[in-house]
């Protein structure tokens, strides 16, 4: 069997490249949100010979989505011989900006060393031609499997994902009781296996203040100097509360086990966007935006609670302190079992193909896993893919032809398991 399927992925090895490539050269950027439709017929035209019915879903009102910029998805659909699960392979077709310091065309998809360069190279364009390339193998070898296969190219999953995986979801299409198991080709090494994600909060804090004459500020109310005080108390109480608890969860790298917060930026005082003197005031406002990220361990009511409390602590101490806290995101955490189905057939084809059994992870941040647990109800549910993360978003993103290779034949063996029940 693993021979069979590793000559299958072998003698694609150039179709793999190419499909890679031809991703690659869509410059999909979002935002805004360019050039989803036309990736996603790419798609559907890679897929339909091969008996995949395509669908296309614009989520219409969704963040972002405008008749300039329209959040389009596609979902191909392969029925097999007779009932049974459906196996589905998620893969985003977004790719982030291409910032400063390329020393190649981002959007050129070059090969060399055994590379293809490229924005969304490794995130998650690589990772996508590397599921299709083993699907295609798959129904050649196979092609009397019961069930379904399925593949999707969502949009907008590095802007939260509710123009793409979440609106699948809610229409019930990415979702129980239609799909069963799920693979999202991210790039997480292609010998790890990540169950899931931490939580997130985010949210504005802002403190209260009383305009008046700079050269006079005793007779206003700084909310900056309030601000001083609450990002004091978060040095003194809440940074080494949070950098105390470890998960049990595999999060990588390590520092992300513990829980952690960021203070995503600071408003205060004149607005900005003005230009020459700025006016002598006393700041009567005064903005945080704090990202808190935590572990399944903890509690979101808690974790909210934990800062509200801080704040309240300080406006009984603190004279004409007065604050306002506000909601803007959250995220629970996630992680599938470890004995769950799609888990062990993965674990099981890294094995097979690569000697080694997978290292477990979990993401330090969150990804459609999110959309596809909460509001799809599927728990069985991993990324997996070819790519090195840390490449992500980087300058001279590439994925290594090798590692999609070896995952191809992993994806194609694990599917087999899913829809066989045997390896
Ligand atoms: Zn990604």
């Amino acid at each position: 069997m693993l021979d069979a399927i590793g000559r299958a992925i072998d003698s694609r090895r150039d179709e793999l490249v190419a499909l890679t490539r031809d991703l690659v050269r869509m410059p999909t950027i979002n935002p805004p949100g360019e050039g989803y439709r036309e990736c996603c017929e790419l798609i559907a035209r890679r897929l339909q010979p091969r008996g995949f019915e395509a669908t296309f879903v614009r989520a219409e009102g969704a963040p972002g989505d405008s008749d300039r910029n329209p959040r389009w998805n596609v979902v191909a659909r392969r029925e097999g011989r007779g009932a049974g699960a459906c196996v589905h392979f998620n893969g985003h077709i977004d790719v982030v900006e291409t910032g400063a310091g390329w020393s190649v065309d981002p959007f050129a998809a070059e090969v060399v060393d055994g590379k293809v360069f490229g924005r969304g190279a490794c995130d998650m364009k690589g990772g996508i031609a590397a599921a299709i390339i083993a699907i295609e193998a798959f129904i050649d070898l196979f092609p009397e499997h019961d069930g379904a296969i399925e593949v999707s190219g969502t949009a907008d999953e590095e802007s939260g994902g509710y123009g793409g995986v979440a609106h699948l979801a809610e229409k019930g299409i990415l979702a129980k009781p239609r799909v069963d198991h799920v693979i999202i080709p991210e790039p997480l090494n292609k010998d790890r296996i990540c169950l899931g994600h931490r939580g997130a909060w985010w949210a504005e804090i802002e403190t209260k203040g009383r305009i008046a004459h700079g050269s006079m500020p005793f007779l206003g109310d700084s909310a900056i100097r309030h601000m001083g005080a609450v990002l004091s108390a978060f040095e003194a109480e809440l940074y080494p509360a949070l950098a105390g608890r470890r998960t049990d969860m595999p999060v990588v790298p390590d520092g992300a086990r513990h829980s952690t917060m960021n203070v995503n930026s600071v408003h205060g005082g004149l607005a900005e966007g003005h230009s020459g003197f700025p006016a002598a005031c006393v700041a009567d406002s005064c903005r945080i935006v704090i990202d808190r990220r935590f572990l399944i361990e903890e509690d979101l009511a808690a974790v909210k609670d934990e800062v509200r409390g801080l704040l309240d602590r300080l406006a009984a101490a603190r004279p004409q302190f007065r604050y306002e806290l506000r909601d803007l995101w959250d995220v629970l955490p996630t992680m599938t079992e470890r004995n769950a189905p799609v888990v062990r057939s993965v674990a099981s084809a890294v094995e097979t193909v690569l000697g080694r059994a997978p290292d477990y992870v979990v993401s330090p941040g969150t990804y459609d896993q999110k959309h596809i647990d909460r509001i799809g109800r599927i728990q069985d549910c991993i990324a997996y893919g070819p790519g090195i993360l840390d490449l992500a978003h980087q300058p001279d993103e590439y994925v290594v032809i090798d590692d999609m290779v070896d995952s191809a034949k992993i994806m194609c063996l694990a599917t087999h398991h899913l829809l066989f029940g045997s390896m």
